[in-house]
């Protein structure tokens, strides 16, 4: 038998993907309908681009969610962060869930009333509450999660003047072991600024301190934090009941728990990474449950959970424009969703499909935006196969901050619909037309 002859190894140099043991992945799968509605259906009657958003996905995560919680703790409040996506039918959806609203500004405050959310139901972050915001909260009986020492004084001269006892809690900023440490929201705990907060509010005796509330962050990968949060907010709990006989209705440990989306740079898939719900209610709910809290008078868990629960119930669907070789022969493909409509894509390496079932034979693609700038890239790199002008693609995910933090630039705002639990659709935010603008801008009558 002779001896095999020697070939060198070669290396190549991955742009795109992930490989597995076999090499690179070459398949790429596709998306031809969201909840059974043919993904070009919805294209030819609502235009390109359009947002989906499964009413179907949304009730099962959530309920997912609410299950991961309250089968380990008794008593478990879910408040729909506004922010996350406030487009009033999705608020609804959560509400009709029994959601309660989690709002950060005057503006989604007065959405979530609109929203037919009870006063008593609205939790009121953030740093921006004017004068008048925080009267009309006090009048709500509204839960009022103060951020700095500057909003306390003015609810403190609110509650002189009004014959309601505001409903309060702080919020509360710590070291998590987790990085960057958000410091710049409420109180910090460990230098301590945050007992001496609630030492104000409860020498004060004029407003009524319900609760403690925390959000560590966003998309955080563990449920270790949490522990670490739930761990510190229950310290300044029996710390006020031992010193003020006091006992905190409830602790709010925020959002933050990650998508399967994954973040640029990440080595695996967001798929592979992120925790499921019971890793994070294992966390805080173990915390809570072997802690020195009285457990027969247990405070409620209140979560604000935005991301992790609406991402993945929203599609943007979209068209190609054109193809075309990059200057050093690299293909690229440019597609009418910019990231005017996908603000995640600046942190998110997005899944992105074709809409009809492709061959194997892909190629690394610049995708971009329709955008005249530079910067409008949904993906640098990406596996993808040969797709025409015309044809459709499906980016996944996209439920969470995309239909709050879109820009509008260039162009319209294109249409949202909504796919009922039945299959039916509903236009839920109209495409933006010249008469939106027009309603808007005034030019002075000098400039004719
Ligand atoms: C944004 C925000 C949330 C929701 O955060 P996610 O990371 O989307 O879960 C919850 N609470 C507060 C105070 C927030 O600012």
């Amino acid at each position: 038998m002779s001896k095999l002859a020697y070939e060198r190894p070669i290396i190549n140099k991955i742009n795109a993907g992930v490989p597995d043991k076999y090499g690179m992945q070459t398949q790429v799968g596709s998306i031809p309908y969201i909840d059974e509605i043919p993904v070009e259906k919805l294209l030819s009657e609502y235009g390109s681009p359009l947002y989906a958003v499964s009413e179907k996905i949304i009730r099962r995560k959530y309920r997912e969610a609410h299950k991961a919680f309250s089968s380990r703790y008794p008593k478990v409040q879910f408040a729909w962060s506004y922010k996350t996506n406030y487009l009033d039918a999705i608020c609804k959806v959560y509400h009709s869930e029994g959601s309660w609203a989690e709002v950060v500004s005057g503006f989604e405050y007065d959405k979530a009333i609109l929203n037919g959310v009870e006063g008593h139901h609205i939790i009121f972050n953030g740093p921006d509450k004017s004068e008048e915001d925080l009267k009309k909260a006090v009048e709500n009986k509204s839960l009022i999660h103060i951020d700095h020492f500057d909003e306390l004084y003015m609810l403190l001269a609110i509650a002189d003047s009004s014959k309601e006892r505001p409903k309060v809690a702080i919020r509360i900023n710590m070291d998590t072991g987790i990085h960057p440490q958000w410091d710049r929201f409420g109180f910090n705990y460990e230098n301590g600024e945050a007992w001496n907060a609630l030492n104000r509010i409860l020498v004060s005796k004029k407003l009524d301190l319900v609760g403690l509330h925390t959000h560590i962050g966003t998309y955080i990968m563990s449920g270790a934090p949490y522990a670490v949060a739930t761990s510190k907010l229950i310290d300044l709990a029996l710390r006020v009941d031992e010193k003020f006989n006091h006992k905190i209705k409830y602790l709010d440990l925020g959002g933050g728990f990650a998508s399967a989306n994954t973040l640029k740079g990440a080595y695996l898939s967001g798929k592979d990474t992120c925790p499921s719900y019971a890793d994070y209610a294992d966390a805080i709910t173990n915390t809570i449950l072997n802690s020195e809290l009285d457990p027969n008078n247990l405070p409620t868990l209140i979560l604000e959970t935005g991301r992790a629960l609406v991402d993945e119930a929203g599609y943007i669907l979209g068209t190609v424009l054109a193809n075309k070789r990059l200057a050093d022969g690299r293909r690229s493909m440019i597609i009418d969703i910019g990231i005017n409509m996908l603000f995640t894509s600046f942190w998110y390496d997005h899944d992105m499909v074709p809409a009809k079932p492709k061959s194997q034979f892909t190629e690394d693609t610049s995708i971009y935006g329709p955008l005249c700038m530079n910067i409008d890239v949904i993906r640098s790199a990406i596996r993808f196969p040969s797709l025409e002008k015309g044809e459709n693609v499906v980016i996944p995910r996209i439920g969470a901050y995309n239909m709050t933090q879109w820009l509008q630039f260039i162009t319209y705002r294109p249409n949202i619909v909504l796919i009922d639990q039945e299959g039916k659709t509903h236009v839920i935010r109209k495409k933006e037309t010249m008469d939106t603008f027009k309603a808007q801008e005034i030019s002075p009558k000098y400039l004719g």
